[in-house]
C-alpha cells in the first residue's frame, strides 16, 4: 500500500476563499484490482472555475462534496497497472487533480503522448485554457483580417494564449494586466499596446490610446470595468467572446451588468459567452496550429509553479490576487 495526500473541501467560502476551507488528508491506495491503475500524480492545476465549484449551485461544472477530496485536472505517471492497456511509466491526464495519487478504472485515465512538449503543458498552453483562447478568439469571436484585439486578463494562461494567436495571424494587440512586471511580461510576448490596469484612473481612454479608431474583438477573462471599457471602446460591428469575469467570482451579492450595455445597439455589438467542453471538435486543429506557432517561435508560455501538495490552496488564492504569470500549476513529484 502506498500512502498519498489529498485536499478536501472542509467548508464552502463566503467571498474570498481562505486556507480554513480547505483540509488535508493522508489516505492509504489500494492495489489496483482488475481494469485499474494506480498513479502517482506529477502535476495538478488550479483554475478559476474551481471557485464556483466551491460554493453549493447548480453549474456547468457539479459543486465539490463537503469533506470530500476535490478534483481537477493532473498529469501523473502509472506506478501499477492492472489493465492491459496502461504499463508501469505510462504518463496519463486525469480528473484526479488535488492528490498526489491514486487507484482509479484505466478508462477514466486518458494515455498522454507529450509529442515533445512538457507533460504540464497539457494543463496549460496545449490543453483546456490553450483551446480556450483559440476556440474564443477565431470561433466565437470570428476574427478576421485586419481586426484590433483587446484582451483583458492578457498575462494568464487563456489571455497569454490569445494575445499570442492574434499576433501569430497579423493582428493589433491590446493587452490589459495587473502590474509592472506582468506589462513587461505582455511586451516580451508582442502585445502592441499593453496596459497595467491597476495604474489607470481611465480604463476606457488607456484601450483608446493604444487604440485610436477603437476595438473589433473584445476577449473578456474579467468582466466589471474591463467589459464597460471595452464596450466603450467598441467599433461598428464588434464582438466581444465572453470567456470569463474573475472579477465578480468572489462577490457576495449579485454584480450589475455594465452600466454602457445599450451601446450593444448603437454600435452593432455581437457579444457571446462560451464554455472550452462544447468547443473540444476544435482540438486537433488547435493541437495543429500550435504546434506550428511554437516551430515558429510565435507562441511560448510561462508558468507560476507551487511545489507540492501542501501549497495546493496558496496556488488556488493566488490566482485571484495575480501571483500567477501565465498557468498557474503546482508540481507534485
Ligand atoms: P489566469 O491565469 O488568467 O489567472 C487569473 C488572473 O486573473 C490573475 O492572474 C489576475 O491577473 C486576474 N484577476 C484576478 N482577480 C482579478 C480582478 N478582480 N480583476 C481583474 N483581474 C483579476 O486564469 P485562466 O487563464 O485560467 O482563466 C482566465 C479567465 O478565463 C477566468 O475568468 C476563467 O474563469 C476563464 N475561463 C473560462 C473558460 C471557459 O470555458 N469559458 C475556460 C478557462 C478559463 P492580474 O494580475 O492581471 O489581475
Amino acid at each position: 500500500m502506498t500512502t498519498v495526500r489529498e485536499v478536501r473541501l472542509k467548508s464552502r467560502p463566503v467571498g474570498m476563499p481562505k486556507h480554513e476551507n480547505f483540509d488535508f488528508a493522508t489516505v492509504e491506495l489500494r492495489d489496483p484490482g482488475p481494469g485499474e491503475v494506480q498513479v502517482r500524480n506529477l502535476w495538478m492545476t488550479v483554475d478559476p472555475y474551481m471557485r464556483g465549484r466551491m460554493n453549493d449551485v447548480k453549474s456547468y461544472a457539479p459543486p465539490f462534496a463537503l469533506g470530500e477530496v476535490m478534483n481537477g485536472g493532473a498529469i501523473g505517471k502509472v506506478t501499477k497497472s492492472n489493465d492491459p492497456a496502461f504499463a508501469e511509466g505510462d504518463l496519463v491526464q486525469s480528473q484526479y487533480g488535488w492528490r498526489e495519487g491514486f487507484t482509479a478504472p484505466g478508462k477514466t485515465v486518458q494515455k498522454l503522448d507529450p509529442r515533445g512538449l512538457p507533460p504540464q503543458a497539457f494543463l496549460g498552453a496545449a490543453g483546456m485554457p490553450g483551446l480556450t483562447a483559440y476556440a474564443g478568439l477565431l470561433r466565437i469571436a470570428a476574427l478576421k483580417d485586419g481586426d484590433v484585439v483587446f484582451v483583458s486578463g492578457a498575462a494568464g494562461a487563456v489571455g497569454s494564449l490569445v494575445c499570442q494567436i492574434a499576433k501569430a495571424k497579423g493582428h493589433k494587440v491590446i493587452g490589459s494586466a495587473g502590474g509592472p512586471e506582468k506589462v513587461k511580461f505582455l511586451k516580451e510576448i508582442g502585445v502592441d499596446h499593453a496596459i497595467d490596469y491597476k495604474a489607470q484612473k481611465d480604463l476606457t481612454a488607456a484601450v483608446l490610446a493604444g487604440a485610436p479608431d477603437g476595438v473589433d474583438v473584445y476577449f473578456d477573462n474579467v468582466g466589471g470595468e474591463h467589459l464597460e471599457a471595452a464596450l466603450n471602446a467598441a467599433r461598428l460591428f464588434a464582438r466581444f467572446a465572453i470567456c470569463g469575469m474573475i472579477s465578480i467570482y468572489n462577490a457576495t451579492e449579485p454584480q450589475p451588468g455594465p452600466r454602457n450595455l445599450a451601446l450593444l445597439i448603437g454600435k452593432n455589438i455581437r457579444m457571446e459567452g462560451f464554455i472550452v467542453s462544447h468547443h473540444f471538435d476544435l482540438m486537433p486543429k488547435f493541437i495543429e496550429d500550435l504546434s506550428g506557432w511554437v516551430r515558429e517561435g510565435k507562441v511560448k508560455w510561462q508558468e507560476t509553479v507551487f511545489e507540492g501538495i501542501d501549497k495546493a490552496p496558496d496556488a488556488f488564492l493566488g490566482l485571484f490576487s495575480g501571483q500567477n504569470t501565465g498557468k498557474m500549476l503546482v508540481k507534485l513529484a
